[in-house]
This record gives C-alpha cells, sequence and structure tokens, in this order.
C-alpha cells in the first residue's frame, strides 16, 4: 500500500477516534488509570424522590451497552492507528495476506481480508 493511501485511512480512522470519543464523553468519562477504557456516569440518585431516581438508573443501563459497543469500536481504531504506526496495518491477521484497499476504505479498522472474516 503506498504512503497516500494510508495516509487517506489514518485521517479517516482520526476522524472517527475523534466522533467516538466525543459520543462516548456523552455519558461516559475516560477512566485516567485504564489506557482506552471509559466509565459510564453512575447515576446520581437525588434523596427521597423515587421517581426522579428510577430513571436516573433506567438511563444508566440503557447507556451501558451502547457505552460498551462505543468502547470496542474505538478500541479497534486505536488498535488500527498503532498498526499505521508499526507498519504493519492493512496486513490480515489470520492468513498475512493483504487486505483490499477497498476493504479497507469500507472499514478501515478491518483486521481480517473479506475471505477470513467469512
Ligand atoms: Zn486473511
Amino acid at each position: 500500500m503506498d504512503k497516500e493511501t494510508i495516509d487517506r485511512l489514518q485521517k479517516t480512522l482520526q476522524i472517527k477516534k475523534e466522533a467516538l470519543e466525543k459520543e462516548l464523553s456523552r455519558f461516559a468519562t475516560k477512566d485516567p488509570k485504564l489506557k482506552g477504557d471509559w466509565d459510564t456516569k453512575y447515576p446520581r440518585i437525588p434523596e427521597g424522590n423515587l421517581e426522579e431516581a428510577a430513571s436516573e438508573v433506567e438511563e444508566y443501563s440503557t447507556s451501558l451497552p451502547i457505552e460498551h459497543s462505543l468502547e470496542l469500536q474505538l478500541k479497534g481504531v486505536n488498535s488500527a492507528l498503532e498498526q499505521i504506526q508499526k507498519g504493519t496495518y492493512g496486513i490480515c491477521e489470520a492468513c498475512g495476506k493483504e487486505i483490499s484497499q477497498e476493504r479497507l476504505f469500507a472499514f478501515p479498522e478491518a483486521k481480517t481480508c473479506e475471505a477470513c472474516n467469512q
């Protein structure tokens, strides 16, 4: 893969990373101790207001799976960016062949080629 193509994919990944972090920061805080880990903000339970407390808890339980999925996506993006740095980007993890550029442009954090993904 030529440098220009990698640069374009790197930019796409960077934009994706920023968007994911922005999305995550709406309802989660970055864990300062663990790189790449986010914690969903735990609801602050208002004292003596059961109705409000219930809705806060409900909100927490709905954002938890979303947080988890965003975090997974962010991890994939970050590891692709690391691979670009190491020069191992675009190589299928399973068979060691190059991943096609069409696949990378559609899904820049892909770790496997089409054949291995099936
Ligand atoms: Zn493969």
